[in-house]
């Protein structure tokens, strides 16, 4: 009784707190976003075990689903199961997802300062979303093409695609494999999990016990977030991108449709610039003047005059240095 009270009290505690924003002038919501919501979100040294919460979060789920399989559902299905499938369920379906969760969770990606011979000057540099002598102000040190500060991890990651939350780690070059195994994992298991559950009640002459449904429905659901998530995923390794690159490529774009974006074609590494074409544009505080144009490169001030360039109207017209042309260079040069 006491223990469903406690519970009941937690539950409420942090359906409150998760609520705080959306109506933070009202008390109790006011000072619970305030003293609780707001810096927890925004201390990430202090609050640093809040990284671990999304993990647990996947971990319950999956011992969750682990447990209603073995105790509710394979004594009502033990004999629709293939011998095989008896033998290999546990090595085969349920324990690589948690193997290579483990394994993703602890392969650091190379960053800066610990990375192999070569790492740092795999790339070059391509001049319109990564410029040479830039320095990350947390580490120091000059950052290499398509390197990434990660403000949890604390270090600037080569190769860098996003932080995944699911991991709490950050996804890079050293271990991209270990992550795409473990989404294929999940989705191998879930989905043939899904399937054969989906098999044995559509065989089945009597009504469908209670649990077989939810633990169906819970992997087809994780099955279809899982695949979308993937799918997302390898659609931008087959632009030749990382999370982190698309992102400027969707300003550089934004930047194209203004009519922003030129090439010099000028003899120079340094060939793409921005225009300023409109006086008093709210987001560069400086006078438009005719043939004036500052580099794509965010950390220089400096002004340009150019004489010889074009206007950029069509994404075809920018090339992706990084892009090896089919998906398969792309992955293999990811997990190389
Ligand atoms: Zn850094
Ligand atoms: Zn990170």
């Amino acid at each position: 009784m006491l223990w469903n009270v406690l519970f009941v009290l937690l539950v409420s505690i942090v359906v409150l707190i998760l609520f705080s924003p959306v109506f933070k002038s009202t008390w109790p919501f006011s000072t619970l976003y305030r003293r609780v919501f707001q810096p927890f979100v925004s201390d990430d040294q202090k609050y640093r075990w809040k990284f671990h919460l999304v993990p647990l979060f996947y971990t319950s789920i999956y011992l969750y689903l682990v447990y209603t399989y073995h105790a509710k559902v394979e004594p009502l299905i033990k004999n629709d199961l293939f011998l095989l499938e008896r033998i290999l369920i546990g090595p085969i379906i349920i324990l690589p997802p948690v193997a290579l969760g483990i394994l993703a969770m602890v392969t650091k990606a190379e960053d800066s300062n610990v990375h192999r011979p070569g790492s740092t000057e795999k790339y070059p540099y391509d001049y319109l979303i990564y410029y040479p002598d830039v320095q990350c102000s947390t580490c120091r040190i000059t950052k290499p093409a398509r390197s990434r500060h990660c403000s949890i991890c604390n270090r600037c990651i080569l190769v860098a695609d996003h932080h995944c939350i699911w991991v709490n780690n950050c996804i890079g070059k050293g271990n991209y494999i270990q992550f795409y195994l473990f989404l294929i994992s999940n989705i191998v298991s879930m989905s043939y999990a899904f399937l054969r559950l989906c098999s044995i009640s559509l065989k089945s002459s009597t009504a469908l016990p209670r649990a077989v449904l939810t633990l169906s429905i819970l992997c087809g659901c994780f099955t279809i977030i899982c695949a979308i998530f993937t799918y997302l995923q390898l659609a931008i390794v087959r632009e030749g991108m990382t999370t982190n690159e698309q992102d400027k490529w969707y300003t550089i774009q934004e930047y194209m449709r203004e009519g922003k974006l030129v090439r010099s074609l000028n003899d120079d590494p340094q060939s793409w610039f921005l225009k300023l074409t409109e006086k008093g544009d709210a987001a560069e505080p400086l006078q438009d003047q005719q043939g004036t144009f500052y580099s794509t490169n965010a950390y220089d001030h400096k002004r340009y005059i150019l004489m010889h360039y074009i206007t950029i109207k069509d994404a075809s017209e920018i090339t992706n240095v990084y892009d090896k042309g089919t998906f398969l260079a792309n992955f293999t040069d990811l997990i190389q």
